[in-house]
């Protein structure tokens, strides 16, 4: 019978309506920036839960960011009514990886409790391989190597399955072996790296077909947010999830569950039920080829990862991988204006490869801002400019939660943040892993992790010394000889050696105090409040006293940060669990309901929409990076101009662009050009506004009325203004095709509505 469409389904347009509604198959949404994807995802599983296809936890989604995942099961909750509980599978690739790795750990070699090395520790771990193999640090950075398997690992490679000359490629052809020598230490240290968190599950399920089916048997419904960003690793992993080839696989009944009417809301208690319990009411297939329910979605022009193994070709290779897999464009627009829009439309034609897609958008009004470009002296000015702009909103009553500051590199923020520091405006610091990268910080971690996982060898060496015990290199040295002598771990070997002679007496005796400490703060640690535990870590190790005795600018800082670490664990439950948290970098934001500016990297604001979005720094060398024009070649420069893509797209109604004369790059002073990008952006979308505080007439002037492109002459008549707005004006195609498409391969034809040009066709 036929039922009244329910709510969830209300304003959907056909397209996201199928691809919400056609639950059963594998289903490929590929759609441009704003259309709808992750909304059509999100309703896609209110619609699983609530017509009672499956429970909660037999639903694995994955999203990009940790802050996605909450959002999503918010929406969720909103769309079927009521807290969604559990949605336990609902998270990033790397949280539910280290999931699925702690029931399992022992599969792999590791303990359940096993510790996640940052990047730090991976170098300081791979450090000491190289020493002890011999091999020149000097020559062979340990950064690099460190590179080179997080690649690997990024294409699921073991060292059994690397390239040979990649193996070649390092410390005269011991590339595999020192991986492998990686791989054991870190099983014997009861670690793992970021890669692992995926690639230890991949192996589990390769050795253990047992484990894999559980997971089969659970999962109903995979979904995927962000799907142009996966890697060979992460699409493994998919893959492995999604296709089930055994002939006595199962899939999901059409209909309800039993005992429930159709369409009734799922029982709340669901979540949580054991997989064998779950599967209890999944019926074999009869013989029809099974079919998996996985629903990606994407969008090519969006992808930014490139540089981390990200393969944009996982999209073109779905629809082998999952045959019969229906495909599902969507074309709409919901989020920008017409002239946003427009503009990024027009941008981002001048890449090559592109898989084509249509973009139209009904926010066309003649009222609407156009793209604002301005220009500035230098990034103090460009700051103070920025802060203007948005106090001036705020008086217009705008919100600061509705304005974001997207730069393409970090070390951008700090001049935001010290310029809204002075205004008294409130910001946050969106996605980054900036505090808990803090010296201090890291340094407290180390405590923490070692109270929890005594054999965590590398928080061990990183602390053993500090604050100053009178432990040094020697001591170090012997007692890492005297571990791995005997395979046990570092603080073990310290307790046994205050009974040897080996050690100085004094030596003898720091560490008797440091080995007393340690046992009594693991006796503490199950029935003593983590953060009072926490406190009680760092003030008995003598770590605070270290940072309150130490006269630099810095210490006060650092202090207070001490004391913010320990503020931020109250919302965990257990110092494990904010360890975990920390590994997985979460976002560092303070308070989520306060009214602050986002500033953020524009690889973290994918995904993310802002009434105003605020792009300093359009510059040649910091946009596009430096790194994309050493490289040479198209791509890294392509993925270059779908990052200002990304950026543009998050504004729905304001996008202002910003660029400086002069910036200073690595503490040194630069005069810069005009990103390449600017001249990309069609006048009919772009309004070049003065900046209030360039009081030095027109671009590319200094105060004193010097032109910094005197000694530039091929960029002076492109960029300086009026100039730079005379070439836009009267630009040929001539000068178009010099970035985009230099060779003359097809353009595809992209429409932007009544608004936005029309790419041209090239011929070849
Ligand atoms: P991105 O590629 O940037 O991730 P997206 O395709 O995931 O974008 P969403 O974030 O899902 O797009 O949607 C963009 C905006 O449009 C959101 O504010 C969303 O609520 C709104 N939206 C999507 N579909 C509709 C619709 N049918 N009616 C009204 N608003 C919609
Ligand atoms: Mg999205």
């Amino acid at each position: 019978a036929a039922r009244a469409a329910p709510d969830y389904l209300d304003g959907l347009n056909p397209e996201q309506r199928e691809a919400v509604e056609t639950t059963e198959g594998p289903v490929l949404v590929l759609a441009g920036a704003g259309t709808g994807k992750t909304r059509v995802l999100t309703t896609r599983i209110a619609h699983i839960l609530a017509t009672g296809r499956a429970y909660p936890s037999q639903i694995l989604a994955v999203t990009f960011t940790n802050k996605a995942a909450r959002e999503m099961k918010e929406r969720i909750g909103m769309l079927v009514g009521g807290a969604v509980e559990g949605m336990p599978w609902l998270g990033t690739f790397h949280s539910i990886g280290v999931k699925m790795l702690r029931r399992n750990a022992e599969l792999v070699g590791l303990k359940s409790d096993f510790t996640i090395l940052d990047t730090d520790d991976v170098i300081r771990l791979i450090k000491q391989i190289l020493q002890a193999e011999s091999v020149d640090d000097k020559r062979w950075p340990a950064k690099q190597f460190a590179a080179m398997i997080d690649g690997w690992k990024n294409k699921g490679l073991d060292p059994a399955q690397i390239p040979e000359g990649d193996a070649r490629a390092f410390a005269n052809g011991k590339g595999r072996e020192l991986y492998i020598a990686y791989q054991n230490r870190l099983l014997t240290l009861n670690a793992c790296d970021f890669g692992d968190l995926l690639l230890h599950p991949i192996r589990m399920f390769k050795k253990h077909p047992d484990v894999l089916k559980e997971y089969h048997e659970r999962f109903r419904y995979i979904l995927v947010d962000e799907y142009q960003d996966t890697n060979t690793a992460q699409y493994m992993w998919l893959r492995l999830l999604a296709q089930r080839s055994s002939p006595r696989s199962f899939s999901p009944r059409e209909g309800g569950m039993p005992g429930r009417a159709e369409g009734g809301a799922p029982r709340r208690n669901a979540s949580d039920l054991p997989p064998s319990v779950a599967s209890g009411d999944i019926s074999p297939s009869r013989g029809e080829i099974n079919k998996v329910n996985i629903c990606c979605v994407g969008d090519d022009d969006q992808s930014i990862y490139g540089w981390r193994g990200a393969e944009v070709d996982n999209i073109l290779r779905f629809e082998k991988d999952f045959p019969g897999a229906k495909v599902i464009k969507l074309e709409r627009n919901y989020r920008s204006t017409g002239h946003i829009l427009g503009a990024a439309g027009h941008l981002i034609a001048h890449n090559e490869g592109r898989l084509g897609k249509t973009l139209f958008t009904e926010r066309f009004d003649p009222e609407h801002d156009k793209v604002q470009v301005h220009a500035a002296w230098d990034s103090e000015e460009e700051a103070r400019a920025v802060g203007e702009e948005i106090e001036q909103l705020q008086r217009a009553k705008h919100k600061l939660n509705d304005m974001a500051i997207l730069v393409r590199a970090s070390f951008q923020m700090r001049e935001f943040e010290d310029r809204f520091v002075t205004l008294g405006l409130n910001y946050r610091v969106v996605g980054g892993p900036r505090f808990y990268e803090r010296l201090e910080i890291r340094d407290a971690m180390a405590y923490f992790r070692l109270v929890c996982q005594p054999a965590d060898d590398l928080a061990f060496e990183r602390i053993i010394n500090t604050p100053k015990r009178g432990l040094g290199d020697t001591s170090v040295r012997a007692l890492h000889d005297y571990a791995r002598a005997r395979d046990i771990p570092m603080l073990a070997a310290a307790a046994d050696m205050i009974e040897t002679e080996e050690l100085k007496a004094a030596a003898r005796k720091s560490l008797f105090n440091v080995v007393t400490d340690f046992r009594r703060w693991q006796s503490l640690l199950e029935n003593t409040p983590h953060t009072e535990l926490a406190e009680q870590i760092l003030d008995e190790s003598g770590y605070t006293a270290m940072w309150q005795n130490d006269k630099s600018a810095e210490a006060p800082g650092r202090l207070e940060n001490l004391k913010e670490l320990v503020r931020s664990m109250e919302q965990f439950e257990s110092l494990r669990s904010f360890l975990e948290h920390v590994a997985l970098v979460m976002d560092a934001e303070k308070n989520e309901d306060m009214d602050a500016v986002n500033i953020m990297t524009l690889h973290s604001a994918k995904g993310l929409e802002f009434e105003t979005v605020f792009l300093p720094g359009w510059e040649e060398g910091l946009f596009p990076h430096q790194r994309s024009l050493d490289e040479g070649g198209r791509s890294g420069l392509e993925e270059e101009r779908r990052l200002a893509y990304v950026g543009l797209t998050r504004a729905k109604r304001r996008a202002h662009i910003w660029f400086v004369s002069n910036r200073r790059i690595h503490g040194l002073w630069q005069s810069t050009i005009p990103s390449r990008f600017l001249e990309e952006l069609p006048l009919e979308h772009v309004e070049v506004s003065e900046s209030q505080n360039s009081n030095y007439g027109g671009y590319g002037r200094n105060p004193y009325g010097q032109s910094r492109f005197d000694k530039q002459e091929p960029f002076q008549n492109t960029y300086s203004t009026p100039g730079w707005k005379r070439a836009q004006a009267n630009r040929t195609d001539a000068t178009r095709d010099n970035w985009g498409s230099r060779s003359g391969h097809q353009v595809e034809r992209i429409g932007y509505g009544e608004s936005g040009p029309r790419a041209k066709t090239i011929p070849g």
